[in-house]
C-alpha cells in the first residue's frame, strides 16, 4: 500500500480532513497529530477497522487503545457511567492531556479494551484531531502511530519511517506540543489509580480529587496492559543514570558517571542526554533543567541518535516529581541499563 504524507495548513486543512475522515468511515487507519503524540486512528466502533491498527504496529491484541472523542456527548454512549470524579477533571482538563478509564458500555468493541471490561477515553487538545474526529463523526480510537516497541512518535515523519507502506494517510501537522503519552487515570473502581504518568501530574491531580495511587510494580496480571511491554526502545543501548535526590549531587554524578564509563566525547558512536548542564560531547542533546523541554524532545532525541548510526545513548534521569515522573516512566522503561 502507498502511504501518503500531507501537510496540513489554514489553505487545504478542510479538504486534508475530509480526505482523512472518508478514509475513517471506510474502515482505514490515518495518523494524526495530537497534542501529545501522532496517533494510528480507526473508526472505534468498527472491529475490523480497529483490528487494522493492530496488525500495522504489530501491537499485542491485550493492549488496549485509547478512545479519543470530540465531543462530550460522545462519552456517554461509551461508558455505563461517569463517575463524580470524572466529571470534575473532564470539565477542568478536556480537551488536554489526561485519558481516564471507566467502565465501558456494550457498544465499545471488546478489541479496543483488550478483553477488559472498562474503556480509556480522552478529548485531545489539537484542532487537527479534534476536526478529524468531528467531521468523521464517530469516536476514533488511537494507540501512538509507532511501531510497537518504538519510540512513540512526535513528527510525522516518525511515523512514516515506522508505518511506510502499511497506512494510507499520515496528516502531518507539524511537532507535537507536549512530546509524551497522556496521562492515564482510573476510575472505575471506586479509587483513582495512575496508570501512566505524563502531562497533567499526579500532584495536581491529588489536589482535585484526593489520593490517587500508583499501580504496585509487583502484580502479576498488570491493570493495564501496556504496563507490561517492552517500550520506547531506540536501535541503540539506552544507559539511564539516575538522579540523586539532592540536585547538585546529581549534576556531578552524571559527568563523573559518564567519565568513569570511559566515553570518548568525540566518537560518533555515544549519544548523551544531558539536563542539568551540558557536558560537551559531540551527540548531545541539553535539555537545560526544563522538564517540558525534556518531555517534548526526549522520544525525537532517541530517535535522532539512531538516524546518526549512535549505538549507545547515555541519560541524565532527573527527579519523579511533576512531569518528571513521565519522563523517568518512559526513560526506565527505553533502558537496557540503570545506574
Ligand atoms: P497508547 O495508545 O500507545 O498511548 O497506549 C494506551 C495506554 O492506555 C496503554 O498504556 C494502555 O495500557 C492504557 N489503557 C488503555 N485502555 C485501558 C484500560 N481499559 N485500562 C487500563 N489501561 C488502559
Ligand atoms: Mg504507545
Amino acid at each position: 500500500m502507498e502511504t501518503k504524507l500531507i501537510k496540513i495548513n489554514l489553505t487545504n486543512k478542510n479538504k486534508v480532513l475530509s480526505i482523512a475522515s472518508d478514509l475513517i468511515k471506510k474502515g482505514e487507519v490515518v495518523a494524526f497529530p495530537t497534542e501529545t503524540v501522532y496517533g494510528l486512528g480507526a473508526n472505534a466502533l468498527d472491529e475490523n477497522a480497529v483490528k487494522k491498527i493492530f496488525i500495522a504496529k504489530g501491537r499485542p491484541n491485550d493492549n488496549p487503545l485509547i478512545v479519543h472523542i470530540s465531543d462530550i456527548k460522545q462519552l456517554n454512549e461509551l461508558v455505563e457511567f461517569v463517575p463524580k470524579e470524572a466529571e470534575i477533571l473532564i470539565k477542568k482538563y478536556w480537551p488536554g492531556p489526561l485519558t481516564i478509564v471507566m467502565k465501558k458500555s456494550k457498544r465499545v468493541p471488546s478489541c479496543i479494551t483488550g478483553g477488559l471490561n472498562t474503556v480509556a477515553i480522552r478529548m485531545p487538545n489539537n484542532t487537527i484531531a479534534l476536526g478529524l474526529i468531528k467531521k468523521a463523526g464517530v469516536p476514533i480510537a488511537a494507540p501512538s502511530a509507532n511501531s510497537s516497541t518504538k519510540p512513540s512518535p512526535t513528527l510525522a515523519n516518525h511515523v512514516l519511517n515506522d508505518l511506510n507502506g502499511k497506512i494510507p494517510l499520515i496528516i502531518d501537522g507539524g511537532k507535537c506540543k507536549v512530546g509524551l503519552e497522556s496521562t492515564v487515570l482510573g476510575l472505575s473502581n471506586g479509587k483513582a489509580v495512575l496508570y501512566r504518568p505524563g502531562k497533567i501530574t499526579k500532584e495536581e491531580l491529588e489536589k482535585i480529587i484526593g489520593e490517587v495511587e500508583l499501580p504496585s510494580g509487583q502484580i502479576k496480571v498488570p491493570s493495564s496492559p501496556g504496563m507490561k511491554y517492552k517500550h520506547y526502545s531506540p536501535k541503540a543501548e539506552v544507559i539511564l543514570i539516575e538522579a540523586k535526590i539532592d540536585a547538585n549531587e546529581s549534576k556531578d554524578n552524571f559527568l563523573g558517571n559518564v567519565k568513569k564509563i570511559g566515553l570518548n566525547e568525540d566518537s560518533n558512536l555515544i549519544g548523551v542526554i544531558s539536563f542539568t548542564k551540558k557536558i560537551g560531547f559531540k551527540n548531545e542533546f541539553f535539555f537545560n533543567n526544563d522538564v517540558n523541554l525534556y518531555a517534548k524532545n526526549l522520544f525525537f532525541a532517541l530517535r535522532e541518535f539512531d538516524k546518526r548510526g549512535v549505538e549507545k545513548i547515555i541519560v541524565e534521569g532527573i527527579l519523579d516529581e511533576g512531569f518528571g515522573l513521565a519522563v523517568m516512566n518512559r526513560l526506565r522503561k527505553a533502558a537496557s541499563k540503570i545506574i
